[in-house]
């Protein structure tokens, strides 16, 4: 039987990772940057509003917490 030779040198190239940064809340990927302190986050840690991250954002501050009837 005969065999063909095999490629050893297969091109592994094209699946590398764009040189994202993680995001300093979760650790995913960050995609965005925050504004205010210029730390990187993810989509679901940047605020759409005043581009913040989590930990800078002021909106969430804002939302009216429920009161606790204890
Ligand atoms: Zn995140
Ligand atoms: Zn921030
Ligand atoms: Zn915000």
């Amino acid at each position: 039987m005969q065999r063909t030779d095999v490629e050893t040198g297969a091109t592994q190239v094209g699946m590398e990772a764009p040189p994202t940064f993680p995001c300093s809340i979760c650790g995913e990927p960050a995609t965005r940057i925050c504004v205010w302190c210029t730390k990187d986050a993810c989509d679901n840690h940047i605020c759409g509003k005043c581009h913040r991250c989590s930990d800078c954002c002021e909106c969430e501050l804002i939302r009216v917490s429920p009161e606790q009837s204890s």
